[in-house]
């Protein structure tokens, strides 16, 4: 199983790095991404720290740990500045926090992540067609994800991106230890977003192909 949207102590989750991991390595996993929020005030600060205990957590643990991080509510205009600075700082993976149905996120953020080689636009609610072929073109992954209120947008996200064949990947976007996924977990949302067991296989591809 691979998960790569989750938080730590960094930002708002409730683990340290290690305990997450080895709750994640319990839970059947076999890669995680850490992609704590970030903006200007922090991104310097986490990412480093993120990456200092990835390496040896993939040693010890035998899981892959990659390092990330959230680029979440940066202004639009600033967002491709985010993107290469994170990258810099050593994040293997970049999500940008997408227009959520049920928080204020910036209009513009969806179209601006999209253009700014970000990896996956986290949870983009009711993104537009033009945005989703955007998606596919830049080969950024749309996430169909597990949490709470974010996941209102599935079915929206999961009808267009299938239409218009650009990739999803599900992530869970874990705060606490019982957020990361498990076989009901996985059932619930593929039934809540229209999708089959197929397109999940599909979706761990997506992801598997990312870390690779
Ligand atoms: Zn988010
Ligand atoms: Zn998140």
């Amino acid at each position: 199983m691979i998960d790569l949207h989750t938080h730590t102590l960094f930002s708002d989750g409730q683990l340290l790095p290690s305990e997450l991991i080895q709750h994640a390595k319990e839970a059947g996993y076999t890669a995680i991404g850490l992609t704590d929020h970030c903006d200007f005030s922090n991104i310097d600060f986490v990412i480093p720290r993120i990456a200092r205990v990835t390496k040896e957590l993939s040693k010890y643990y035998k899981i892959r740990v990659i390092c990330g991080c959230e680029i979440t509510y940066v202004p639009p205009a600033l967002i491709k500045k985010a993107v290469t600075r994170a990258r810099k700082l050593g994040a293997e993976i970049v999500i940008v926090h997408g227009e959520s149905p049920v928080e204020p996120v910036p209009a513009g953020t969806n179209r601006a992540a999209l253009a700014s080689g970000c990896d996956i636009l986290a949870h983009p609610g009711f993104i537009k067609k033009e945005d989703v072929m955007l998606a596919k073109k830049n080969s950024v992954l749309l996430e169909i994800t597990t949490r709470r209120g974010h996941r209102n947008g599935n079915p929206h996200v999961a009808k267009l991106a299938k239409g218009l064949n650009a990739n999803l990947i599900l992530n869970t976007d874990s705060h606490l230890p019982e957020d990361l996924l498990d076989d009901k977990k996985t059932k619930d949302v593929l039934k809540q977003a229209k999708l089959t067991y197929s397109d999940f296989k599909q979706m761990q591809k997506n992801a598997y192909k990312l870390i690779r």
